[in-house]
């Protein structure tokens, strides 16, 4: 008799609610769940082909273990990886001391795994050395929500994409990245014709198809396009003064900067026409709500903190903010994302929306914990962590759930560190991915359909993710496998001490980290998986005394800083600082297809999802292959700064001439070399720490 268990989709942050039909054992459909609230039934292609994904062969089944780089890992029971893991760390620790050994984790663990990784490096290792590929994914946006607003807290909800009169979308493909949320938005424009869609993009992607206008800016420039839009907003008198005089402060410093930021020289920066940016700036300025949504195209830049701020800024400026249909909304990439950012799963931050740096929120952390201090050094970002790896001040890496040896910029260097890392164990529900070649000691996890915990999404709501079949193999749940490691470890770090990790469940878990929620902006403190089956997901923060979540933030015009006013941000437009030149004459964008996920570890293992694009290819405008003497299909050499991959190039209308694009999916098992991130660049932004993945200076030739 086949069952059905009520779980969520693991891919993109929209976080839809799915059912699972199987039979105790195996996976056999997976249909969108109506009571949902973020999809109401709706899966895109990847959400609708989960059962399709579950390949045994691509899985990591036993624990395998080496004890030489130049051998080969065998298999080893649980019970041996797991003592020789511990003790590999506790010999780094007491040797090198807490900093040479760190852990880089995913957007993609749940929010139960997150605490236990987040508790660990905080309590028994004391060390902040914790980063996460959310570091590669959300980071600007966490610095544009805190410092305009106060609080990393995405101030709307799903349901501001239907009611919204002018929906701007910046930096982000969403009907390929978050398509049920696109076919949300369509639907509502179909059914108001008169709702404004604002697409700014270098590329024409088919988020534009249902667009009103389409701003192909320059890459790189957002900063000088949103000046340009407030420019116009003042002198036309589309400013709300009372709100802007009731609620914020820092405006006259920025009505001081956009002031140079005219339209000609904004058209001029951003190669966009001047009549478009004055359609733009009415667009906004006149419609009676006015909300944002963006992703990785703002996020995934040197500037990405200044993009982020230079646009929440034309919200401030107009009020459009805290009330329907309006605000900066951020489009999560990852599926928990937002549950790393809450559980503290950043170098520079602590859970509770708290950050690593503050002295008292170090104390209310610690205090909580029944530990002495948490540790004040900072810890490490991504791109840092394994620039510290390669040059030998990290000699224990602990990665779970992520592929940086496919997703990292420069490959080159993140591979050297990997290689040269005295100690790497990969924690991975796939035992084929590009990092696990690297891995000493590769330990099975579960993964979708087989785990509990909970997930937060883009609005903010938490999901109670269930299992509905037991893991393949050994395979065993993250935060299982975290707490063994810990308390392993704190036998040789904290002896005779009480554990730290009793945990015998998720529940548990979650029961624990919520109480560092109390009183914070995102306090759940009341919720649990229980109270969650018994309501439905529900958005922080929540309160137990409504018995409902919190739709929209700032309704009543106090902001979560000090003294409950926003604050305009005032930074200049910077150019990237990687140029096309006379060698490297096209700027190289990467970004999502429609069917695939993140480095295809588990959607390549369903062919049905190769039919929409079947190879990873170089796009360019079809003049620029004409003028450089190239055919449709040929294979090209693809060279930036950094390293060169081979790739057929095919001509694509939607790339303006002199830029490019190649999809991030494809990783070195399904190319001869190594992907696009060997092309792509690791500077990042000096303030959230996240690279430059979407902006590459490249040359192309013929092989
Ligand atoms: Fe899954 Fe995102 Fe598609 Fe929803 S939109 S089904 S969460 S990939």
């Amino acid at each position: 008799m086949n069952k059905v268990t009520a779980s969520t989709c693991c891919y993109c942050g929209v976080g839809c609610g799915v059912l699972i039909e199987h039979d105790g054992e195996r996976i056999l459909d997976v249909q969108g769940d109506p009571n949902h609230p973020a999809n109401y039934g709706r899966l895109c292609s990847k959400g609708s082909t989960l059962h399709k994904t579950g390949d045994i062969a691509a899985r990591a089944l036993y624990p395998e273990l080496r004890l030489g780089k130049a051998m080969g890992r065998s298999r080893v029971d649980w019970d041996t990886a797991m003592e020789h893991a511990a003790q590999v760390f506790g010999t780094t620790i007491a040797e090198h001391g807490p900093d040479s050994v760190a852990f880089y984790i995913s957007g993609q663990l749940l929010t139960e795994d997150y605490y236990a990784f987040n508790k660990l490096a905080r309590t028994v290792v004391g060390t902040n050395n914790l980063d996460s590929n959310s570091r590669l994914c959300m980071s600007s946006a966490v610095v544009g929500y805190k410092r305009s607003l106060g609080a990393d807290a995405p101030p709307c909800s799903y349901e501001d994409i239907e009611l919204s009169d002018c929906v701007l979308i910046v930096g982000s493909n969403m009907a390929y990245a978050h398509p049920v949320l696109f076919r949300r938005l369509e639907q509502a424009k179909a059914e108001n014709p008169d709702k404004r869609i604002i697409v700014i993009d270098p590329r024409r992607t088919n988020t534009c198809e249902i667009a009103d206008l389409h701003l192909a800016l320059q890459p790189g420039t957002d900063v000088a396009l949103f000046h340009g839009l407030l420019h116009i907003l003042l002198w036309e008198g589309w400013t709300d003064r009372a709100f802007v005089d009731g609620h914020t402060q820092g405006f006259d410093e920025l009505k001081s900067l956009v002031r140079d930021y005219t339209p000609a020289m904004v058209s001029s920066i951003c190669g966009i026409d001047r009549d478009d940016l004055q359609t733009a700036a009415r667009m906004i300025g006149s419609a009676p709500s006015f909300l944002s949504l963006w992703c990785m195209g703002l996020n995934q830049s040197t500037a990405g903190s200044a993009k982020n701020n230079a646009l929440i800024n034309l919200h401030l400026a107009t009020g459009q903010i805290g009330k329907p249909g309006s605000g900066p909304f951020s489009l999560t990439g990852q599926p928990n994302a937002m549950g790393g950012r809450e559980t503290g799963s950043l170098s520079n931050l602590l859970p509770g929306h708290r950050d690593a740096g503050n002295a008292a929120h170090r104390e209310e952390v610690a205090a909580y914990w029944g530990v002495d201090s948490v540790p004040a050094s900072p810890g490490l970002s991504a791109i840092e962590l394994f620039e510290a790896v390669r040059v030998g001040k990290v000699k224990a890496l602990w990665i779970a759930c992520t592929n940086p040896a496919q997703s990292m910029p420069d490959q080159t260097l993140v591979r050297e560190a990997l290689q040269n890392c005295p100690f790497v164990v990969v924690q991975e529900a796939f035992g084929n991915t590009e990092t696990c070649q690297f891995a000493d000691l590769l330990l099975p996890a579960a993964s979708w359909g087989e785990k509990e915990g909970s997930v937060t999404n883009s609005e903010r709501r938490i999901s109670h993710v269930r299992p509905a079949i037991t893991a393949p193999g050994e395979a065993r749940a993250d935060w299982a496998i975290v707490c063994d490691l810990a308390r392993r470890l704190e036998k040789q770090l904290r002896p005779g001490q009480p554990s730290l990790f009793g945990f015998q469940s998720p529940a548990e878990l979650f029961d624990e980290f919520k109480g560092l929620t109390a009183g914070r902006d995102l306090d759940y403190s009341t919720l649990s998986h229980a109270l969650i089956d018994q309501l439905g997901p529900q958005q922080w923060p929540f309160r137990a005394i409504t018995g409902h979540g919190t739709a929209r933030l700032y309704t009543d015009g106090h902001f979560a800083t000090d003294d409950g006013r926003a604050r305009f941000v005032s930074e200049p437009f910077i150019p990237a600082k990687e140029q096309r030149d006379a060698r490297f004459s096209l700027t190289l964008n990467t970004g999502r297809l429609r069917d695939q996920w993140h480095g295809m570890s588990r959607t390549g293992t369903a062919a049905q999802l190769f039919g929409h694009v079947e190879q990873a290819q170089l796009s360019l405008h079809p003049d620029e292959i004409r003028s450089r003497r190239l055919r449709d299909g040929q294979l090209v050499s693809v060279r930036s700064r950094r390293g060169e991959i081979i790739l057929p190039v095919t001509a694509d209308e939607q790339i303006r001439p002199g830029q490019a694009f190649i999809p991030m999916h494809w990783g070195d098992r399904f190319l001869k070399g190594l992907g696009v991130n060997v092309l792509t660049q690791p500077a990042f932004d000096p303030i959230s720490k996240q690279p430059e993945l979407k902006q590459a200076s490249i040359s192309v030739t013929p092989v």
